[in-house]
């Protein structure tokens, strides 16, 4: 099976075309934002933590993270094949994530980067905290959360062109076409790999 990334900014739509991959081609997925939140509404130790750099738009310390998802990842999920949503967002989670996957004997397959003007991921998720009641959702954090990405997350988009696995997508179109797009890209990841075991 393939382990997939889903990459973009906040508000780039990872969590709505997860859940398309996830119909279509069966992958288990695991998105740190809803992990987090589950935490939050718990209110459990970690929550708290949690909620302290979620709702000021900074990331969790990768140290907390990826402890988090080190835990997260088990054999079971793996032989299905992994989504994974909102992870990496650093340099060091990504080779974390390398690390976890290769010691279980596996790998990412590809990354899949959802590509959306700026004034339109504002436009979302504004429109998204209207409905959502998440705490970081006002234009403020909004704000704050774009310009992490920009200084933390988006230079992951370098590390894996130059390792061959990144798969840009226009992100800016509608919900469908989208997906669409995805779906073209991971069939031919998927034939790719189908073939390579024969
Ligand atoms: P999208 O709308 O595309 O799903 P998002 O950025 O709005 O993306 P989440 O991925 O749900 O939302 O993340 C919400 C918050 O949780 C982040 O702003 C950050 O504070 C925290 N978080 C999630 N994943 C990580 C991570 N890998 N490292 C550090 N912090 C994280
Ligand atoms: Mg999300």
């Amino acid at each position: 099976m393939v382990n997939i990334v889903i990459f973009g900014a906040p508000g780039s739509g990872k969590g709505t075309q997860s859940e398309f991959i996830i119909e279509r081609h069966g992958l288990h997925h695991i998105s740190t934002g809803e992990v987090l939140r589950d935490e939050i509404a718990k209110e459990s130790e970690l929550g708290k933590i949690a909620d302290g750099y979620i709702s000021k738009g900074h990331l969790i310390p990768d140290e907390l993270m990826i402890d988090i998802l080190d835990k997260l990842i088990d054999d079971k999920i793996l032989r299905k094949g992994v989504i994974f949503d909102g992870f990496p967002r650093t340099i060091n989670q990504a080779k974390a994530l390398k690390a976890m996957l290769n010691n279980r004997g596996t790998d990412i397959s590809a990354v899949i980067g959802l590509e959306v003007p700026e004034n339109l991921l504002v436009e979302r998720l504004v429109k998204r905290g209207k409905e959502s009641g998440r705490s970081d959702d006002n234009e403020e954090t909004i704000i704050n959360r774009i310009q992490v990405y920009h200084n933390n997350t988006a230079p992951l988009m370098d590390y894996y062109k130059q390792e061959g696995l990144y798969f840009p997508i226009d992100g800016g179109t509608t919900i469908e076409a989208i997906s669409d797009e995805i779906n073209g890209v991971l069939t031919e990841i998927l034939e790719k790999e189908a073939n390579a075991l024969v």
